[in-house]
């Protein structure tokens, strides 16, 4: 077959700590075939999770009828820390047992195809410049806004890696000097003031002369057991308990945000899970506090939206790795 006629196919693997995926796709981003398992860490050594998913990706392949001259390459997504160069992956807090697993190797050895890895938010970060919210954009910063705050950077067409790829750790800047202690050990990180479990803190925390009843009746009455979707649920009813909750969250969210624009002068700025779910009642007091904490000149030429990729966003981040260049 000619050389311009062949087929050009990448397999996109996407490692999560309950669940794995892998997926052939096109380069348009349309996924062909696609498999999914539980990870079963606990049980697992990483070396089989990983032999399991090699062999999804070669059947894979058969399934799709690709050859190895049709595949472009292998893109692995998977929490940080780790090392894009190498692509080990060490110890991410939903996979505590993998120290140190040379995931790179291992599979180009056992596909033979040349693979990549990114950790999840960076490759997210990508896909929705590819497929999604950011299409176009020179610059673009990506933020997750779930369990926990994660960040990717595009700046100036490049997704951004920094010395051992810790740039794009959006969610640890720090937003209150002393503040409430964050996952990673820091005080007062953006993470501890505005990821899902920070909006349910504040919940708790407000709860004074009964104004948190439809919030605490959603949770069951028991104040433990109040999440970010309890409060966002509330909030869409129109409690006013719940919206003040989510402006609080939205300001400090604003603040971090504000500060990535003064240092990196993007066109937008993309937010996943909470600010998709919320919309504009945490939105707006997002926009209110980027442009109260940024010049006009910057915060003028920068979009502030919702990611676009929903329940697609894990396939097609370890599928973009390969279309970013
Ligand atoms: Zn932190």
């Amino acid at each position: 077959m000619p050389a311009a006629d062949r087929r050009k196919l990448i397999i996109g693997i996407d490692i999560g700590g309950t669940k794995c995926a892998v997926t052939i796709a096109e380069m348009n981003g349309t996924i062909l075939h696609r498999r999914s398992e539980p990870t079963r860490g606990e049980e697992r050594s990483p070396e089989d999770v990983l032999e399991c998913l090699a062999a999804h990706a070669r059947s894979l392949m058969t399934e799709a009828n690709a050859s190895r001259s049709d595949m472009i390459g292998v893109g692995v997504s998977c929490g940080g820390p780790l090392d894009t160069e190498s692509g080990t992956i060490f110890a991410p807090p939903n996979l505590p047992k993998w120290k140190a697993v040379p995931v790179k190797s291992i599979f180009e050895k056992a596909l033979a195809i040349p693979v990549r890895v990114e950790n999840d938010a960076n490759a997210t970060a990508v896909a929705e410049w590819k497929f999604g919210a950011g299409i176009g954009a020179k610059n673009l910063v990506f933020m997750t806004m779930g369990t926990g705050i994660g960040g990717g950077i595009i700046a100036d067409g490049r997704l951004l890696h920094g010395t051992n790829d810790l740039a794009g750790e959006l969610g640890h800047q720090t937003i209150v000097m002393n503040g409430p202690r964050c996952g990673c050990g820091k005080r007062g990180c953006l993470e501890a003031m505005a990821s899902g479990p920070s909006i349910a803190r504040l919940a708790r925390e407000s709860m004074t002369y009964g104004r948190q009843k439809r919030v605490l009746q959603l949770a069951g009455g028991k104040p433990d057991s109040i999440t970010a979707a309890h409060v966002i649920e509330a909030a869409k009813e129109g409690d006013a308990f719940a919206k003040a909750i989510l402006i609080e969250a939205g300001t400090y969210m604003g603040v971090g945000i504000a500060n990535v624009i003064m240092i990196l002068n993007p066109e937008v700025v993309i937010l996943g899970t909470i600010a998709v779910h919320a919309g504009d009642l945490i939105l707006n007091p997002i926009r209110d506090a980027v442009n109260e904490y940024t010049w006009k000149r910057s915060s003028d030429v920068c979009k502030i939206v919702p990611a676009a990729l929903g329940d697609q966003a894990q396939d097609l981040a370890a599928i973009a790795l390969w279309l970013q260049d």
